[in-house]
C-alpha cells in the first residue's frame, strides 16, 4: 500500500462511528474537478511523505478503546493489489472498515466483501453510464466495470451508499435523473441510499474549476425532487 495520509479522528467519514481515515495514493481517473489532486497527479505524490503500514498498524494498536473504524480512502485505494492484505491486518486489530471507490475495480470489491474484509461502501457515481467513456474516455475506464460494482453492492450483506460529487459545467438535472434512474431501478437488487454533495472549488485538478460557484439550494432542491422517484433516500450531504 502507498499511504499518504492519516486523519487520526473523524466523526463524520464513517456514518456512526467514530473513526480514522487513511488516504492512498494513486487513482486511475482525473475528475476534473478533484481536489485531492496530491493524491492523484504522479508528480504530486512524489512530493509526499508516504506512511509505513506499519506505522498505521501501530497507531490503530494504540488507539484500540477510542477508535471504531476505519475509513480507507484515496485516490483509489482498489488500485492496490496488497489493500485486502491490509483490510485482514485492520480487522484483526477489531475494527470495522468503510472503503470509499470510484467503482472501477469490481474484482477487488467483490473479493473484500467475500471476505468480510469491509463492512461499508461508498462508491461514487460520477455520471450517467453513456458520459463515462466522454469524460475518462483515455483512461481506459469501463462504465460496463462501474455497473458491475453497482451490482454486486446492491446484491451484497454489507452497508454501502452511492454518492455523487456535483459539478457545475459538468452536471445538468437531467444527468441526475440518470443516475438515480440507473442506481435505483435499472439495477435490481437493494434499494440504495444516495448523497449528493457539493463540488467544492479550491485546488482542482483542472485550474478552471477553481474559480467555479457551486450549485445553490434551489437546484439541490429542484435535483433531489427529480430523482426520488428513482431512490427514495437521497439526500444532500453537508460537507
Ligand atoms: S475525485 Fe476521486 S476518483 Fe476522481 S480523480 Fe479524485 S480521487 Fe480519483
Amino acid at each position: 500500500m502507498k499511504i499518504c495520509g492519516l486523519q487520526k479522528t473523524t466523526l463524520i467519514d464513517y456514518p456512526g462511528h467514530v473513526a480514522c481515515t487513511v488516504f492512498t495514493a494513486g487513482c486511475n481517473f482525473r475528475c476534473p474537478w478533484c481536489y485531492s489532486k496530491e493524491l492523484v497527479l504522479p508528480e504530486l505524490i512524489a512530493e509526499q511523505q508516504e506512511i509505513p503500514e506499519e506505522k498505521i498498524l501501530e497507531f490503530l494498536q494504540e488507539k484500540q478503546e477510542l477508535l471504531e473504524g476505519v475509513v480507507i480512502c484515496g485516490g483509489e485505494p482498489t488500485l492496490h493489489p496488497d489493500l485486502p492484505e491490509f483490510c485482514k491486518k485492520i480487522k484483526n486489530l477489531g475494527f470495522e472498515i468503510k472503503l470509499d471507490t470510484n467503482g472501477s475495480n469490481p474484482k477487488m470489491l467483490k473479493e473484500l466483501i467475500d471476505q468480510k474484509l469491509i463492512d461499508y461502501v461508498a462508491m461514487d457515481i460520477k455520471l450517467p453510464k453513456e458520459r463515462y467513456a466522454t469524460l475518462f474516455a483515455n483512461r481506459g475506464i469501463r462504465a460496463d466495470d462501474i455497473e458491475e460494482s453497482i451490482k454486486i453492492l446492491k446484491n451484497s450483506p454489507v452497508d454501502f451508499e452511492f454518492r455523487t460529487t456535483c459539478a457545475p459545467t459538468i452536471h445538468t438535472p437531467d444527468d441526475f435523473e440518470m443516475m438515480a434512474k440507473w442506481i435505483g431501478q435499472d439495477i435490481p437488487g437493494r434499494s440504495p441510499k444516495y448523497f449528493l454533495q457539493n463540488f467544492r472549488p479550491g485546488r482542482n485538478i483542472d485550474p478552471e474549476f477553481e474559480d467555479l460557484r457551486p450549485f445553490d439550494d434551489e437546484f439541490f432542491v429542484a435535483v433531489l425532487a427529480k430523482i426520488k422517484p428513482f431512490v427514495s433516500d437521497s439526500h444532500l450531504r453537508d460537507l
